[in-house]
């Protein structure tokens, strides 16, 4: 079986990793590449796993570290490379970009199981029923969309993620924030969301730190405009504060147990992020105000006070599919099956999550080849929750995720700091993984 060819659609992040793994247990592999072609407008090198932006793979310490330490002990080709071309950092894993790609494209071209193949892939015909893995990224080109959205349907393809902030449950502040559901008319009879009142005075003291909060600047290809469906709260408030009053931060119908016959001016909603009910996401809230001033200004938000952040909110061109209904539990799609989706056009975010994908997609096609079926590491490590985000997530919200401690299965530790329940999570995630891998004799 080990003599059935793979061909991968891009020489990115996932695509490489893909490659390198399958390559490595002597499964042969052909890679397209169409960036030596034409490049996409955040290229700069002909290299293959080109770091588009920064050259950190961010921190060792967070959810993030956790990934990255499972995919470094599962001997990861790519972040075997990361490690020998690394820089000095602090607390992050940073890298020579230029050596990064450097290496993994020798590696790439010298390895006797690869052929690189330089062209833009437009259709699957030619690949008959071979396994194919997709690893194009967030700027595939505009013909291979097509013949995806061919394939999963033209409502399951995005261009744009919006990603809201998420918050820890634990760290709201109760004496404020109430449970309701607008007009009463929710799933749970106590209410399905937290509600963070506001006065008059509260909502305008609001809008000014967002109107004078610093933002991240556009891509020159992301100026073509966002959709009208999900605007950034602040080019909303630039529009007008009513915007907000009358769309995310509606206040109507919401009813304070404890005050019932007050009226609030404005309502910023937390919805559930998860079945454990940890996490919340702030409802509507997707922005391009950098982190840190988020911190700031959403700490303003009544119950908000000290809240934790578990993922900043985000809004950019991203191409990614609906992955939890587009694809199978081995990652390929429910409508052909020797298609298999990876990287961050499967749904994830993130240069360590790509190669997560890469890592976990190409495990999948080696299960396949060599007839037996991908079992996947469970919730409490991070490369099982990542998993889980796009195998199991509700369809009707689906947003692209990096990797953060709201998706992983809690471990009921809640009477501890953060700090502490974050190494505890980790020092269990790792366990977890090291058991999983011991089983999988790779
Ligand atoms: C501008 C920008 C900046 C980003 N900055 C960061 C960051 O700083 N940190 C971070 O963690 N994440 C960042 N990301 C998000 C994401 O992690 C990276 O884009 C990451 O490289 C995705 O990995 P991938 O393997 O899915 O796709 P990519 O690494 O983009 O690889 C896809 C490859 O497929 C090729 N390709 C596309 N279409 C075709 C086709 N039809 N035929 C053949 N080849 C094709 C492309 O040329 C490319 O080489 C950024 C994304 C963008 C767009």
């Amino acid at each position: 079986m080990l003599n059935r060819k793979v061909h991968i659609v891009g020489a990115g992040l996932a695509g490489c990793e893909a490659a390198l793994f399958l390559a490595s247990k002597g499964v042969k592999v052909d890679i397209y590449e169409s960036k030596r072609i034409e490049r996409n407008m955040a290229q700069s090198s002909d290299n293959f796993a080109e770091l588009v932006c920064s050259n950190s793979f961010r921190g060792l310490t967070n959810a993030v570290g956790e990934l990255k330490k499972e995919l470094i002990e599962a001997k990861s080709p790519l972040f075997t490379v990361a490690l020998d071309v690394k820089v000095p950092a602090g607390n992050a894993l940073a890298v020579d970009r230029e050596r990064f790609s450097e290496v993994i494209t020798n590696k790439i071209l010298n390895n006797p199981n690869i052929r690189v193949i330089e062209e833009e892939i437009t259709d699957f015909d030619r690949f008959g029923d071979d396994f194919v893995i997709v690893a194009t990224g967030p700027l595939t080109t505009p013909k291979l969309i097509e013949k995806i959205q061919e394939l999963i349907g033209v409502k399951n393809f995005y261009f744009f993620d919006a990603i809201a902030p998420i918050v820890d449950a634990e760290s709201l502040n109760y004496d404020k924030v109430f449970r309701a559901s607008r007009w009463g008319r929710g799933e749970t009879e106590e209410g399905d969301y937290l509600n963070c009142p506001m006065n008059k005075e509260e909502f305008e003291n609001f809008i000014t730190l967002l109107r004078d909060a610093e933002k991240v600047s556009f891509h020159e290809f992301e100026k073509d405009g966002y959709f009208e469906g999900c605007l950034p709260i602040e080019v909303m408030l630039e529009r007008s504060p009513d915007m907000l009053r009358y769309g995310p931060m509606k206040p109507v119908g919401l009813k304070n147990p404890k005050e019932p016959d007050v009226r609030y001016y404005a309502v910023v909603q937390l919805r559930v992020e998860n079945l454990e009910g940890t996490h919340y996401n702030l409802v509507g809230f997707q922005t391009k105000l950098t982190y840190p001033e988020q911190k700031r200004v959403f700490s303003s938000i009544p119950g908000l006070e000290s809240a934790d952040f578990a993922r900043y909110g985000s809004i950019h061109r991203n191409s990614f599919i609906n992955a939890p209904l587009s694809m199978n539990e081995n990652l390929s799609l429910k409508n052909r099956e020797n298609i298999f989706i990876s990287g961050q056009l499967s749904g994830v975010e993130g240069y360590v999550e790509s190669i997560a994908m890469g890592f976990l997609t190409a495990l999948s096609i080696y299960r396949e080849l060599t007839n037996s079926k991908l079992t996947v590491p469970n919730r409490f490590t991070a490369l099982g929750s990542l998993y889980s985000h796009l195998i199991n997530s509700n369809p009707e919200n689906f947003q692209p995720s990096n990797i953060n401690f709201s998706l992983f299965q809690p471990l009921g530790l809640s009477k501890i700091g953060k700090k502490e329940r974050d190494l505890k999570r980790s020092q269990y995630a790792f366990e977890n993984f090291c058991e999983w891998l011991k089983g999988e004799n790779l």
